[in-house]
């Protein structure tokens, strides 16, 4: 090392950021690592994991119902949300303890502490003023909610509050119809207060496929949450008990508001015009497939480039940063074909092409599909439908998309990638013998086509 006090200064301690300062340490950098917050980032902290854990609470309701059908009298169930929040809380604090360990044993200099760049090789921790030189710097700051200049939007949460709100409401309006407001609305309905989710769209989850938005929305409207769509939310007036205005002109009573309307790069204050690092025109940090931005030896990975923003890419993308840069390994993270879940309830899994994609890039694009009462259904008597989609190349025979609404889904899209990955032909997946009796068996069982599209 010359010169520099680190070989690596590492900003943001979240998914992408442990992994990186993590990898770069075994391959024998010096690694300084910085957190304003808590560590763990996001996911850890206010995202996938305490998400997960309020999505497993919310479905014991329908357990508890489906019971009765298999012969068990349940009583009635209370639910109790400060148990619930205290329990999220122990766990997520083990597990920043874990992360923290983890980056010691590695031999990272983890600072908790807000760092800013004071030029390309200097950056600055706001906790003690010291000045670090380094010879590489990574900015891993993530995201942060977007909130609207609306009138009364002081009154509204974020998914940073949501899990931490003092009590249950008994009516939450959720604004947007992306991945966040979605997974809320079937949380709380499912913790039983009454969702009304307005969004601007005429259908949520945009970008997804359409049987798979048919099928959550149609399992919503099911499940008694009332979708607003087409619709905003133009002022919140009130703290305690808000009056909530749509644009339509309807006011509606709610305890609370949350607003999923996207997140925003975390790049103000960063000094990243004293460093030289170039913005794209989103305002995300400009990368290239390196994840290399325009000052050479500056880079950045996860939510603050903006590219595909889920915690399994970040880890990636840090990864063949540290391989890339300090374990003479170089690779390059594909950003094709990453599946994914939206963990609504009913769940989606997802990997690869939607048919609308799929029927924009390619000629014959064939498509096999089937909805059908999960056998669990049958007894419990639940309305709980599965709905599972293959989309096939109908020239190449191979399977360019797979989508899955229903229990599972997202433990099914993961093996579905690596089918999806490796090229796997419909052929491959007809040749596979079932696994009886499973919902995910329809997949190799799927014989007969539902429809064909051909571009002339
Ligand atoms: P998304 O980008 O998924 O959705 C944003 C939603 O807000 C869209 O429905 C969008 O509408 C709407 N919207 C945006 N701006 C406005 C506006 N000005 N007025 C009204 N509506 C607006 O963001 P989320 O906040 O839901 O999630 C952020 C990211 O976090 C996701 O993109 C995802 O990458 C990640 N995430 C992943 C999860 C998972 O893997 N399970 C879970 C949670 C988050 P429109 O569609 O019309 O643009």
């Amino acid at each position: 090392m010359s010169g520099f006090d680190v070989d690596l200064f590492v900003i943001g301690a979240g998914s992408g950021g442990v992994r990186a300062a993590r990898m770069a340490a075994s391959h024998g950098a010096k690694v300084m690592l910085a957190e304003e917050f808590r560590v763990g980032g996001t996911c850890v902290i206010r995202g996938c994991v305490p998400k997960k854990l309020y999505v497993y609470a919310s479905r014991f309701s329908g357990e508890f119902d489906d019971a009765a059908g298999f012969g068990w009298h349940v009583p009635p169930a209370t639910f109790d949300w400060a148990t619930l929040v205290a329990a999220k809380e122990k766990e997520i604090t083990r597990l920043e303890a874990i992360y923290a360990k983890t980056q010691a044993n590695a031999g990272v200099d983890l600072v908790r502490s807000r760092a800013v760049l004071e030029d390309a090789h200097t950056v600055r921790l706001i906790a003690d003023g010291r000045r670090i030189r380094a010879g590489t710097i990574l900015i891993a700051t993530g995201a942060h909610p977007y909130m609207p200049a609306l009138p009364g939007v002081e009154h509204a949460i974020s998914s940073n509050e949501v899990f931490d709100l003092p009590q249950q409401p008994e009516h939450i309006v959720i604004a947007g119809g992306g991945y966040i407001a979605v997974e809320f609305a079937g949380i709380f309905a499912g913790l039983g207060s009454k969702v009304t989710l307005a969004h601007r769209g005429d259908n949520i989850l945009r970008g997804f496929d359409e049987d798979l938005r048919n099928a959550v929305r149609s399992a919503y409207e099911q499940r008694g949450i009332r979708l607003v769509l087409g619709q905003t939310i133009t002022n919140i007036d009130r703290p305690g008990r808000h009056a909530v205005t749509l644009s339509g002109g309807e006011q509606l009573e709610a305890d609370a508001v949350l607003l999923a309307l996207g997140r925003t790069p975390n790049v103000a204050g960063l000094g990243l015009d004293k460093a030289g690092v170039a913005l794209n025109a989103g305002g995300a940090i400009a990368v290239n497939a390196s994840s290399q931005t325009s000052v050479a030896h500056i880079y950045a990975v996860g939510d603050v480039t903006d590219r595909v923003n889920l915690t399994p890419v970040a880890i990636r993308e840090g990864h063949a940063f540290a391989d890339s840069v300090f374990g003479g390994k170089p690779w390059l993270v594909d950003h094709a074909n990453i599946a994914t879940a939206v963990y609504s309830t009913p769940e989606l899994g997802t990997v690869g092409l939607t048919e609308t994609q799929a029927r924009e890039r390619h000629r014959v694009v064939d498509i096999y599909k089937t909805d059908f009462r999960p056998m669990k259904a049958t007894l419990s008597g639940a309305a709980d439908r599965m709905m599972m989609k293959i989309i096939v190349d109908g020239e190449s025979d191979r399977v360019l998309g797979v989508h899955i609404a229903g229990e599972a889904a997202g433990e099914m899209a993961q093996l579905l990638g690596i089918a999806v990955k490796m090229g796997a032909t419909k052929a491959d997946f007809d040749a596979t013998v079932a696994v009886h009796p499973t919902a995910a068996e329809e997949l190799v069982t799927l014989r007969t086509r539902s429809a064909r599209f051909v571009r002339s």
